[in-house]
């Protein structure tokens, strides 16, 4: 790395400057980037996008991230088994998987967004319409068992119903994975609530046994949309995960980050990243006790 490109990272970490080409671009000693100088509100933006880095980098790069999705499928297999073994007729079986981060891997959206500084809902769009999400590990081998095994399999996400709809089924038909049509994909309508109405229009026809997901809100909503609250979920449905519930990591994005800003996203990015390090506990070695930081009122 010259002195030029040591410099330009370091002030890419504080946020002080972008570049017009992604970071790791770069490290490249071509020494022809353009650097513009930023808004503090940009920069600040850039800043905590950056804070993703990590996640994004496990997700795609961690081996054990797709062993955590084997083992949520591989549980979610035998206990589909049983469900078909005890199902003497009546209601045909129905499965829900919620879409992003259950079954499509859409962590290149994630990884343009930790690189340039921008946030959601920023290139979403253009994401879904390319239609080039890869399915998660396991994903495709499960639901065509199901699929084998004539249980119907509907896709419940709250990708814009009508603004995503055809590039969605588009995507997962190119990927293989069946019954991706019209009747199966059920995205959120303009004025629709929650998943629930969802759910409960399949429940009407079909018996459904199991939900997949990376959010709590693909299987119910908790009373208390807090930390304790979502907690307190957990502990209600603790012998339902690995069977009826079936849960993947997902460390990029969620709504148990909306719980550290009291669901509010329309605070300063400044606030935001006070409120991250103000969540966690730390060990202090110089007193040897448990803390948290403490939060300064901008
Ligand atoms: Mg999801």
């Amino acid at each position: 790395m010259n002195q030029w490109t040591k410099t330009s990272a370091v002030l890419l970490t504080l946020g002080l400057v972008t570049t017009s080409v992604p970071n790791d671009a770069l490290a490249c000693e071509t020494g022809h980037h353009s650097i513009t100088q930023q808004t503090p509100e940009a920069s600040a933006e850039a800043q905590l996008a950056s804070q993703n880095m990590m996640s994004v980098a496990w997700y795609q790069n961690s081996a054990e991230a797709k062993a955590l999705y084997a083992q949520g499928y591989n549980s979610a297999k035998e206990a589909l088994d049983e469900q078909i073994k005890k199902h003497k007729g009546g209601k045909k079986l129905a499965i829900a998987l919620d879409i992003d981060e259950t079954v499509l891997d859409n962590s290149p959206y994630q990884a343009y967004s930790t690189l340039h500084g921008t946030s959601f809902p920023e290139g979403w769009h253009e994401w879904v319409d390319a239609a080039q999400a890869k399915p998660v590990y396991g994903a495709k081998a499960f639901l065509k068992y199901a699929d084998a095994h004539d249980v119907e399999i509907f896709y419940v996400s709250d990708r814009s119903h009508e603004k995503d709809l055809d590039a969605t089924v588009k995507n997962l038909k190119k990927e293989g994975l069946p019954q991706a049509d019209i009747a199966h994909v059920l995205l959120k309508k303009e004025g629709e609530h929650s998943k629930s109405e969802r759910r409960n229009q399949i429940r009407t026809d079909y018996r459904l046994v199991q939900l997949f997901g990376d959010n709590l809100l693909d299987f119910d909503e908790p009373k208390a949309a807090t930390p304790e609250g979502r907690e307190t979920f957990v502990k209600q449905h603790e012998d339902d995960f690995g069977s009826k519930y079936i849960i993947f990591p997902n460390p990029m994005y969620g709504s148990w980050e909306g719980t550290l800003y009291n669901n509010d996203y329309s605070i300063s990015p400044e606030q935001k990243s006070q409120l991250r390090q103000s969540s966690v506990t730390y060990f202090d070695p110089a007193t040897k006790q448990l803390k948290q930081q403490e939060q300064h009122n901008n």
